[in-house]
């Protein structure tokens, strides 16, 4: 049904700040007109405007949350506490993967992910490997649980690219998985590529796509079986890459270089390709990356809450890597918080200010994170695109007296009031129309949890 919609403010493409008076139209969940009301002068559509959804505040086209591990939401606030390090926070989170079966993982899914539409979040790419039972053994379909996380992003009316994961080794050195980890593996590369290639979810809202966990868990003569298939399947391929200091130094220790020269021999990088926080790469690294046009997903919230480190996003960018956002661990789930972190820590790190433009955060957000997740024709308010809407409150305590543009560096996601997702309202006032968020994030975390 054809909907139009009159946006207080509204990001446009190529816009360094917001317009103000937008009449936005949708049809068929596609955007079919961007219309700026130019200000002072009667438009001919009087009667146009009087059945116009009113969006005060500031619309942005959907956000996408280019890396999340869904059930890692189950860990907040039980993992901040204490000593240790990425390494020590792993075992926890292994002891939540191990009791997730397809119905709890459901339930955990869907309230995660309507937790990310109140955010204003419309697509997700899910970093997804916890294939089979815990003890490994295959479940009667094989992608059970791929289908229940399908199945929870249609619940909570976003879009989700599943970034089926390719995970076989523990370690570098080509480790067996033991305890936790034998749920993650198929055997070998071309085990996963038969298992993910009978995975073809009938949903619009949907797609498959491919990962390689790291250089840790797929053995270097297998990389190229999974880039391969990712590549004849036109599907983006994520990968982690250098997140810890150890992975490179083991990395190094056995193949004599560091995981993006490695990935790159094996023709791994690209255009379809995301390398996940490369926190940790050398300057070589960050030039393969650029040439190749690969992108960089940060997870800023992430990295610091695991003691990752700071990567260096502007010199990335510069060098020709696109930038998106993750919540990747969900300890917070707010692309305003992302967003801002990728500028805030480049100045903690160099101690001078104004490396990122706001449209830049703005596009990384937006139009970067559906590009790294497959969905060309998501993330801008333009013709033809997917009709999402995300409109951010103006008004609240955060947001008053806040100027439009500086709405990146102010508001939190508590400020989304109002989330269309391809032409669907999923998000009303701040509240989810069809899950009750609070209530079932208690349960389905109480459920794997106590
Ligand atoms: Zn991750």
């Amino acid at each position: 049904m054809p909907m139009r919609w009159l946006a207080e403010y509204a990001w446009l493409p190529a816009h360094a700040e917001p317009t103000p008076d937008v009449l936005i139209e949708t049809d068929g969940g596609r955007i079919t007109a961007v219309a700026p009301l130019t200000p002072g002068r009667p438009t001919a559509g009087v009667q146009v405007l009087d059945d116009a959804v009113r969006l005060p505040g500031l619309t942005l086209p959907g956000l996408a949350n280019a890396h999340s591990h869904a059930f890692h939401r189950a860990l907040r606030g039980r993992t901040h506490g204490g000593r240790g390090d990425f390494w020590t926070w792993r075992d926890v989170m292994y002891d939540v993967a191990g009791r997730l079966d397809p119905d709890s993982y459901l339930a955990l899914a869907r309230a995660a992910y309507a937790e990310m539409a109140l955010a204003g979040v419309t697509c997700v790419g899910e970093f997804h490997y916890l294939h089979h039972g815990p003890d490994g053994t295959r479940y009667d379909d094989p992608n059970a649980m791929s289908a229940a996380l399908v199945e929870a992003a249609a619940h909570a009316g976003i879009r989700l690219t599943l970034l089926d994961t390719c995970y076989l080794t523990a370690s570098v050195a080509g480790d067996p998985l033991a305890g936790p980890q034998r749920r993650f593996g198929d055997g070998d590369a071309l085990r996963w590529a038969d298992r993910v290639g009978g995975f073809t979810p009938d949903n619009d809202h949907a797609r498959v796509g491919a990962a390689i966990h790291s250089v840790r868990a797929v053995p270097a003569a297998q990389l190229a079986t999974v880039a391969g298939w990712a590549d004849r399947q036109g599907a983006p391929l994520h990968v982690h890459l250098s997140e810890q200091p150890a992975e490179n130094d083991a990395c190094r220790a056995v193949h004599g270089v560091t995981p993006t020269r490695l990935l790159a021999d094996r023709g791994v990088l690209g255009r379809h390709t995301t390398a996940v926080h490369a926190t940790h790469p050398t300057a070589a690294d960050v030039a393969l990356l650029g040439e190749s046009r690969t992108g960089v997903c940060l997870c800023p919230t992430t990295e610091r809450d695991l003691a990752d480190g700071i990567g260096p996003a502007r010199r990335m960018a510069e060098a020709g890597s696109p930038l998106s956002l993750g919540s990747d661990s969900h300890a917070v789930v707010d692309l305003f918080e992302e967003a801002r972190a990728v500028e805030l820590d480049e100045r903690l790190r160099t101690r001078r200010r104004g490396h990122f433009r706001a449209d830049e955060l703005f596009t990384a957000a937006t139009r970067a994170g559906h590009a790294a997740l497959g969905w060309g024709d998501a993330g801008e308010l333009t013709v033809g695109m997917r009709a999402d809407l995300v409109t951010v409150r103006l008004d609240s305590a955060r947001t008053a007296g806040v100027p439009p543009v500086g709405v990146f560096f102010a508001a939190t996601a508590a400020d989304v009031d109002h989330v269309v997702v391809d032409g669907r309202v999923v998000v009303r006032d701040g509240r989810h129309l069809t899950v009750d968020v609070p209530v079932e994030l208690r349960d389905a975390i109480e459920a794997v949890t106590s």
